[in-house]
């Protein structure tokens, strides 16, 4: 992944209106997608923050699915914009696109430690024992797959073409 380019700017923010939201944006090379703009905006006034992925070039809408089988699998690049669906069907998870979907640019790994995140989440909000329990059951589930040990679906789906599995290792095309 090479990064050529920076931006810096500031705007002003949606939530408290201050001239203090700051905006960077840099270019990545993704091997076997094209270009991508990360841009992550912060406010020091009220902590507002937000990152979001975005193409360069015009793709059709995309879905892709990654077989993720032992810890190898873990390294896969994953394009994530807020305009993707991710779905782990054997964790019964499913991260819906929206406003305040986030944007990123990460492996496998890095995406099961946001889900893990945003069922911890769910965990602390339970209102009974059982969601508590499922809660925890999921959990289980993602620390085993950390380890490579839980095989699983990711599916990203996206209308917009932003997002992106790679292929794994040995099913990249040769050069
Ligand atoms: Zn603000």
């Amino acid at each position: 992944m090479s990064l050529d380019e920076v931006h810096r700017y500031r705007l002003e923010c949606p939530y408290c209106g201050s001239n203090e939201l700051e905006v960077v944006e840099v270019l990545h090379e993704i091997p076997f997608f094209g270009k991508v703009i990360l841009s992550s905006m912060r406010c020091s006034r009220c902590g507002y923050r937000k990152s979001d992925v975005a193409n360069l070039e015009f793709k059709p809408p995309a879905r892709y699915e990654l077989k993720v089988e032992g810890p190898e699998d873990l390294n896969v690049r994953v394009v994530r914009s807020s305009t993707a669906t991710i779905q782990i069907p054997e964790l019964g998870i499913e991260v819906k696109p929206g406003p305040i979907a986030e944007g990123f640019i990460s492996n496998v790994e890095g995406v099961l430690h946001r889900v893990k995140r945003i069922v911890e989440q769910l965990l602390r909000d339970s209102e009974s024992p059982e969601e508590a329990e499922r809660a925890r059951e999921v959990l289980h589930k993602i620390e085993r797959a950390l380890q490579g040990e839980f095989p699983f679906t990711l599916i990203i789906d996206d209308p917009y073409g932003n997002s992106f599995i790679a292929p794994k290792p040995s099913q990249q095309p040769r050069s």
